[in-house]
């Protein structure tokens, strides 16, 4: 029989144990006995001032960076979406997605089906065949997060994804974002600058400061978020406190 501690184990997808980063060159110290875990299908957001070790953090569980000591449990199926899509700019945007699923041993009707699927999800059918720079910022990246997901990824991973997005176009990328994590039931990870975007869309904001975990914080709003007027000023505030303590 497991034990307590195995049977909530069972049900992580990722484990961080004492978790540290040390960058060689130049030497700097980006992450510091790290302990995190997260459960199957959360949506976590990691939160905290420039500099203290957020994207390291992220770029250790897709596999992109190598932790200097402690252990990482995760997943091989981890794919990332970047700030701004990072859309090769002479494909189209139906060959931008297709990309990841030609690594894979797909007929060519299979791939179109996917394809399609993830562009109709990310409300992007329409600009199938038009090439990046025909598209808008926020277009852009629909197109990016569509790509992450059709390789049907257990882990999605977002690096400040909508920084450089205007307000309106933001809003409407976290809307369409929390109906896709509740309709496909992935986990995702995704950094942030700003506590009212993580408070609007995560369960838990992890606050990243001087390499470490200063706090978690979970976040028990119903969606949709903005909405909840009082009581989302109340956890963004209580967040506000520690980020700039
Ligand atoms: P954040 O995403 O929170 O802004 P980073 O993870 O990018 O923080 O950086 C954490 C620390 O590690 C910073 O001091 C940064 O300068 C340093 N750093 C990041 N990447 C490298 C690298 N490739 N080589 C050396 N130092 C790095
Ligand atoms: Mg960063």
């Amino acid at each position: 029989m497991p034990n307590d501690s195995n049977l909530n184990e069972m049900n992580n997808i990722i484990e961080l144990k004492n978790v540290s980063k040390l960058y060689n060159q130049p030497h700097q110290l980006a992450l510091e006995n790290i302990n995190l875990s997260i459960r199957e299908g959360e949506f976590i957001c990691l939160i905290g001032p420039s500099g203290g070790g957020k994207t390291t953090l992220l770029k250790i569980i897709a596999g992109l960076e190598k932790e200097t000591a402690g252990e990482v449990v995760k997943p091989e199926n981890v794919s990332m979406a970047f700030q701004g899509g990072a859309l090769f700019p002479w494909l189209t945007v139906y060959e931008n997605v297709a990309l990841g699923l030609q690594e894979q041993d797909l007929s060519d009707s299979k791939i179109k089906t996917e394809v399609l699927k993830y562009l109709e999800m990310m409300k992007m059918t329409d600009f199938a065949l038009k090439y990046p720079a025909e598209l808008s910022g926020g277009q852009r990246q629909r197109v990016g997060i569509a790509r992450a997901l059709a390789v049907e990824p257990s882990v999605l991973l977002m690096d400040e994804p909508f920084s450089a997005l205007d307000a309106k176009t933001t809003a409407e990328l976290h809307d369409d974002l929390i109906k896709i994590w509740r309709d496909t039931k992935r986990t995702i990870i995704m950094v942030s600058h700003l506590i009212e975007e993580a408070v609007s869309l995560a369960e838990r904001v992890v606050l990243i400061k001087n390499s470490t975990i200063a706090e978690i914080f979970n976040i028990e709003l119903p969606y949709p978020r903005r909405e909840q007027g009082l009581a989302f000023h109340h956890d963004v505030m209580k967040i506000r406190r520690e980020f700039f303590k």
